[in-house]
């Protein structure tokens, strides 16, 4: 059953200084849980070991408290679905890893990131997927009968190393949701999107699932976050039904560009929160003149 108390989240990850980017969309999920007499969480997505630095994690609490932010539960202020870290979080997502695999929706994949974008030659923006070619689909049958599951090999965390797991997405069925913000949203399986990975071959829980699971877990009711994850939405939409969770609202925001039309990212340092703090800024100053962003 949906929670009927409206609970949002902030998601950063501790991969660069945040930026005016994420502040307002930080601050459109601010308005909404307040409008909603809701409740505001701040999960730090800090589980690739090699893109996370302490640094950044730091310079979260002390920015987003600059710029006007506050939550009502997080890592620096407890709260009753903790741990806030997704670093200290390992064990939901490994249970989650092996119902999928259980189930049958995920399959290991040895392919590398050039050994798809060789198979697959299409172009690709930077923070896009490429459509996975299938390569390693086979290797699982697509449902495993319960006389097949006997015979897999024990489920361990062992098991999760050294292959990248994919999610076998349903081709050709649309996935559909209701945007807060955009409206319909509808993407073809198999056609926008192809199967993605939920577990790393170098152990790292991936982006896709440790979201599910923890917006799950926490009991998020909307997700508000950049325009630029509508297609991690569909794919997440297909986990929260193969993992029999109820998925939340969802709220895209516009992305802010810089001055030659390109999004910001964290390598724009001039207009990090850091940046702007010591160049003097005001954040009442910014957020009316951004105000158009959430
Ligand atoms: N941690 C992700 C990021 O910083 C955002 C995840 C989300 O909002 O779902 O890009």
């Amino acid at each position: 059953m949906r929670e009927t108390k409206y609970r949002g989240r902030l998601a950063p990850s501790p991969t660069g200084y945040l930026h005016l980017g994420h502040a307002m969309t930080f601050w459109c999920a601010q308005e909404r849980a307040r409008k909603n007499n809701g409740v505001l969480v701040l999960r730090i997505e800090d589980l690739d070991p090699d893109r996370c630095r302490s640094e950044f994690h730091q310079a979260i609490y002390e920015d987003l408290r600059w710029f006007g932010l506050e939550w009502n539960e997080g890592p620096d202020v407890g709260g009753e679905f903790g741990p806030y870290l997704q670093s200290e979080r390992r064990d939901r997502y490994l249970a989650a890893w092996k119902n999928l695999r259980t189930d049958g929706f995920i399959y290991p994949c040895t392919c590398s990131r050039r050994d798809v974008l060789n198979a697959t030659g299409a172009p690709h923006s930077e923070s896009e997927e490429p459509i996975y070619p299938g390569t390693c689909r086979s290797s699982v049958a697509a449902a495993v009968s319960a006389a097949e599951r006997a015979t897999l090999p024990p489920v361990t965390a062992a098991a999760t190393t050294g292959v990248n797991w994919r999610f076998r997405v349903p081709d050709g069925s649309p996935v559909e949701f209701l945007d807060q913000h955009l409206g319909r949203q509808c993407a073809v399986a198999g056609k926008d999107f192809g199967d993605f990975v939920v577990w790393r071959g170098d152990d790292v829980p991936a982006y896709q699932l440790a979201v599910v699971v923890d917006d799950a877990a926490m009991h998020i009711s909307e997700v508000v976050r950049g325009a630029d994850l509508v297609t991690s939405t569909f794919r997440q939409l297909l986990l929260y039904r193969a993992l029999d969770l109820t998925s939340p609202q969802f709220y895209h925001t516009p992305l802010i560009s810089d001055s030659l039309g390109n999004r910001l990212a964290k390598r724009h340092a001039s207009l990090s929160l850091r940046a702007l703090r010591e160049a003097g800024a005001n954040p009442r100053s910014l957020r009316a003149e951004y105000a158009a962003y959430r």
